[in-house]
């Protein structure tokens, strides 16, 4: 039995192998628990259901251990689901359905029950009792608030595509489809176009692009040309990316770039720019650390006291300057801003009122100072209010110093 503690101190590859130890469908897949096989091959292995929901019910596992589906290998991915366009007409066939569920409960909140990640395929007829289960009655009423989600979502699936791509590899990333249908834009880095990039980013959107993903390569340009020349020698597709492009040039404008105004005071160890850009990638892979930076930083600071290895990375970091600064220091990771704005145009809300907030450095002081009368205050003045609807007023009070400036008084 492993203790609460042991299971804190295993990395996240040692608690997967516990679970994929402890899994009963990768002791299906291993054949130390029988099933009544369906179809298998290397990447899956489906059954029938031993409780099945009606005549007919095949369950398909990848034979992968990954307990969502964003921890599926892109092989088992693949593998799993073009096994279904051979199961279901063959289940159909022998059951006489002319229709088929497929069924995906991705998470506890969806249903799902076990640890690893099923697909259940179900054959289906006219009036079986099953419907009930699986539709769901439009709410029209609720379409302004699901359009909502949109630049949220925009937001945040590059960031966790740009996760995925650390931890999959420059490779993987490269060969990821194009998100976005953007126009290419005239390139000021270099006119040429590689042959076999993707298409519809210009050359210099592509490269910003992946030195936003990759600041260590970035640091590696500024610092070590030679060796990021290396890395390009070793890397077709970084070769392809850079090609035609003066890198020396490229290295000077990324050291000339203007830095914070508190950048010295706030990293003060021998390498400032690599302190910010571990402190960048270590966020990027957990923005509820940095939101917990932000909000509250004796929280923060009281937590890495018991985690050595991240309190390590904050090692000659000024924290609480650092927790002042971090909205404008790591741009695009806390999820508090969207927390704040709700509105569908976030971006522009957050300009707006920046806007706003430094020709009136009195409303900002009242603000912060007195969040009650400033709402009171504001329901007198109608050419102000409207900055402030689908804003979190209590929440951007909290964070108004961080994300507008201004001095703590
Ligand atoms: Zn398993």
């Amino acid at each position: 039995m492993v203790t609460q503690e042991e299971l804190e101190k295993m990395s996240p590859e040692e608690i997967a192998e516990l679970q994929r130890k402890n899994c009963i469908f990768c002791k299906i897949i291993a054949g130390e628990v029988p099933s009544h096989k369906v179809f298998n091959n290397d990447l899956v292995h489906s059954f029938l259901d031993i409780r099945p929901a009606k005549k007919g019910h095949v369950v398909i596992a990848p034979t992968q251990h990954a307990p969502i589906m964003p921890l599926l290998s892109p092989e088992s991915f693949q593998g799993v689901f073009q096994s279904i366009l051979t199961i279901d007409p063959s289940l159909k066939k022998e059951t006489l359905s002319s229709s088929s569920s497929v069924f995906i409960a991705n998470g506890p909140a969806a249903g799902q029950q076990a640890s690893h990640f099923l697909i259940h395929l179900i054959a289906r007829e006219e009036g079986d009792a099953l419907s009930d289960k699986f539709s769901f009655t439009p709410r029209p009423d609720l379409k302004e608030k699901n359009d909502q989600l949109i630049p949220v979502l925009s937001k945040n699936l590059p960031l966790m595509l740009k996760n995925h791509a650390q931890k999959t590899g420059l490779t993987k990333f490269f060969s990821q489809p194009k998100t976005s249908d953007q126009q290419p834009s005239p390139s000021t880095v270099s006119h040429n176009e590689p042959a076999g990039q993707p298409s519809g980013q210009s050359q210099e959107e592509l490269i910003v692009q992946f030195f936003d993903n990759y600041p260590q390569a970035k640091l590696l340009l500024e610092q070590d040309l030679d060796q990021f020349k290396e890395l390009l020698r070793e890397r077709e597709e970084l070769q392809k990316l850079f090609q035609g492009v003066n890198l020396e040039q490229l290295a000077k404008s990324f050291s000339e770039s203007p830095k914070h105004p508190r950048f010295q005071e706030i990293f003060q160890g021998d390498d400032p720019n690599k302190q910010l850009l571990t402190l960048a990638e270590y966020f990027s892979g957990k923005p509820a650390a940095l939101d917990l930076l932000v909000s509250d930083v004796d929280k923060f600071v009281s937590l890495l006291s018991s985690r050595p290895d991240v309190a390590s990375l904050f090692k000659q970091v000024n924290i609480p300057l650092l927790s002042q600064h971090a909205f404008e220091l790591f741009p695009n990771i806390s999820t508090i801003p969207q927390q704040i704005f709700k509105g569908d145009n976030s971006a522009n809300q957050f300009n707006d009122l920046k806007q706003y907030f430094s020709g009136k450095p009195a409303a900002l002081d009242l603000l912060v100072s007195d969040v009650d009368k400033f709402v009171s205050l504001l329901s007198s003045r109608s050419d102000v209010a409207p900055l402030f609807e689908n804003v979190d007023i209590p929440l951007l009070a909290k964070h108004a110093r961080q994300l507008f400036g201004g001095d703590e008084s």
